[in-house]
């Protein structure tokens, strides 16, 4: 192991260091470098202990671990267009957080999303757009509405990536109760494929008061 791999493994990072780390592996990935930080995971490419969890989009434009400039290894990801969440992917963000001490969890929007505006059209019209896609997009418009609407397109990407966390919060117990005791953060962005850059759309999500 090199002198870089030793001292990631003497000192772990904190959730907020790996946000740092992350924000930074964007940039780098949006000026056109390879480099991939290992984010303090083992370089044994046997081990599995990924310290940052991605759900994300399907689509193809948004390589959660690529863009994030981050190494194999280095992020557990989650992926449904729209990046929805169900039981199952609750179950396999809340196996990351128990079983391979993931400490960040990020939801992964991003621009000229399909999936979302698909659910913004549904939700504005009553007719899905895509009839294969339907029974995806109509709970993606049931979070809009819930969430309480959205004005236009662009910022139906933005609402419907904080319904995401809030299903997360709501659906994750283990991802409420790292959070709650401070061993891991919950945040959320928005890529865009045009710049490449990410956006930080929340930092820290938190519960809402009362729930445990
Ligand atoms: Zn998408």
């Amino acid at each position: 192991m090199d002198e870089t791999g030793t001292l990631a493994a003497m000192s772990e990072l904190t959730a907020p260091e790996l946000l740092e780390r992350v924000l930074e592996g964007n940039r780098r990935w949006a000026g056109g470098s390879t480099e991939r930080d290992l984010l303090g995971a083992p370089e044994d490419p046997l081990e599995h202990l990924p310290p940052v969890a991605v759900i994300g989009c399907s689509d193809a434009r948004v390589p959660p671990a690529a863009m994030l400039g981050a190494a194999a290894g280095a992020i557990f990801t989650v992926r449904l267009p729209g990046q929805y969440v169900d039981i199952p992917v609750a179950s396999a963000l809340g196996f990351a957080m128990t079983a391979l001490n993931t400490r960040l969890a990020i939801v992964l929007a991003h621009e000229d999303c399909r999936a979302v505006h698909a659910a913004y059209e549904e939700y504005t019209t009553g007719v899905p757009p895509n009839l294969a896609l339907a029974p995806l997009t109509g709970a993606l418009a049931a979070g809009l509405y819930r969430a309480g609407g959205a004005a236009d397109l662009d910022n139906a990407i933005d609402v419907n990536a904080r319904v995401t966390a809030q299903a997360l919060i709501t659906e994750c117990p283990s991802l409420r109760s790292a959070i709650i005791s401070g061993q891991a953060q919950l945040c959320v962005m928005r890529y865009s494929p045009r710049t490449r850059l990410i956006t930080l759309l929340e930092e820290r999500v938190v519960p809402h008061a009362g729930v445990v």
